[in-house]
């Protein structure tokens, strides 16, 4: 498919909310992100696995909570289906790094994308590798095929700076007697991950495992099929926090943003996309990432519904 026509249109529409809404201020070292950029890219599975993209797509982002994604993937793969009894699969309907809905559920998150799900599924990828953060790198390397993809080791030590919430949120658990690791290994290895970089291109060539249902960038199987089909149905409940219904409204996708201004999704069986641009909407979501989706999706009828 040339899906050059349909990547300038895209391109048209999200420009005009691009810069509508605020860059992640909590975390200082993303605060300085352009909020007017935007990238989007489109990963195909056809003929030889083609990329394209527009705009900012080779431009570097902090992945943010991308990447939790990709380490749920990681421990269902070596772990199988046992993480769902520590971690729930609804959607959440409070922001993302609540303190009062893990005490309410007594230290089981709802999810694997608020931060406190996240912290689990990082305490069983470290117990699972020895070193979580590592172990995400490099699959990501191995799937967008870009050696240099690499933590920002400075966005990482200013969220452990400031990240009073998130420590909170693994004492809270550890309190509750859900996590296995201490909670600073815990910590370290969820600021690196989330501080990794990347841009459109490489997200989305390194997702494509979740469009192939499961298999692998070599052709090796990651995931089951059916281990596929779960990531893919939580992100569509789950990947864009408390704004999930309206994402799923809008663009009818699996999908998962960061704070960095990314959103990753999946069309099954087809391609993965990648939209990015900083400036966030009160939701935590990209305003132009979500506008790019909406529109792409308008576009070719590509849904899963
Ligand atoms: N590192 C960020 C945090 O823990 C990730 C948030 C996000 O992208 O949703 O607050």
């Amino acid at each position: 498919m040339d899906y050059r026509a349909v990547l300038e249109e895209v391109a048209a529409t999200a420009r005009s909310a691009a810069g509508v809404g605020r860059v992640a201020e909590y975390i200082p070292a993303l605060a300085a992100a352009d909020p007017t950029a935007f990238g989007f890219a489109v990963a195909d599975l056809g003929g030889q696995g083609g990329v394209d993209g527009v705009g900012d797509w080779e431009a570097p982002f902090s992945i943010q909570s991308v990447s939790k994604v990709f380490t749920l993937a990681l421990v269902l793969a070596a772990d199988g289906e046992g993480l769902w009894a520590r971690v729930g699969k609804e959607p959440s309907g409070s922001p993302f790094n609540s303190l009062a809905q893990l005490e309410r559920d007594r230290g089981v998150p709802r999810n694997p994308f608020v931060n406190a799900g996240a912290l689990v599924v990082t305490d069983r990828l470290q117990d699972l590798t020895g070193d979580a953060s590592s172990a995400l790198r490099d699959f990501l390397r191995a799937e967008s095929g870009d050696p240099r993809v690499d933590f920002d080791r400075g966005i990482a030590a200013s969220e452990l700076r400031h990240g009073h919430r998130n420590a909170a949120l693994a004492h809270l658990l550890a309190d509750h007697d859900r996590l296995a690791n201490r909670v600073r290994t815990v910590l370290h290895h969820y600021y690196l991950q989330c501080s990794i970089t990347m841009n459109c291109r490489t997200l989305a060539l390194a997702a494509r495992f979740l469009a192939r249902h499961g298999l692998r960038a070599d052709g090796t199987r990651l995931l089951t099929r059916s281990e596929a089909k779960r990531v893919n149905a939580v992100m569509l409940v789950g990947g864009t926090y408390d704004e999930a219904g309206e994402f799923a409204h809008r663009v009818g996708l699996p999908a998962k943003s960061g704070v960095g201004g990314g959103i990753l999704a999946v069309v099954p069986g087809r391609c993965t996309l990648c939209a990015w641009g900083p400036a966030l909407d009160p939701h935590g979501n990209s305003t132009a990432a979500l506008a790019a989706l909406d529109a792409f999706t308008t576009l070719t009828g590509w849904s899963v519904f």
